[in-house]
């Protein structure tokens, strides 16, 4: 009983810190904003799918212009929530 609701803390926990709390090259805070941007992104993808919401920015992707929304302008600091992959869910 307390083993497996240990188990169900953890998972939640690690759900919630798999991102890098920090940027690994300049140490901005960027773990926290992994849940945010997610779902933006999800959110702008669903319109992009739906036909609506197309905007006028034809050079920059999706992506880019979420992280200029949530001011992560370094690359160093992009490349943090770019390239990050939730394995957590998967397993
Ligand atoms: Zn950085």
């Amino acid at each position: 009983m307390i083993i497996s609701y240990l188990k169900k803390y953890i998972i939640l926990l690690l759900n919630k810190m798999i991102i890098p709390i920090r940027c690994f090259t300049c140490g901005k805070l960027v773990g926290n904003l992994w849940e945010l941007y997610r779902n933006m992104l999800q959110e702008e993808l669903n319109k992009f799918n739906n036909g609506e919401g197309v905007s006028s920015d034809t050079v920059r992707s999706i992506e880019s212009q979420i992280l200029d929304k949530l001011e992560i302008k370094r690359y160093c600091c992009r490349r943090m929530l770019l390239s990050h992959v939730d394995l957590c869910e998967k397993i």
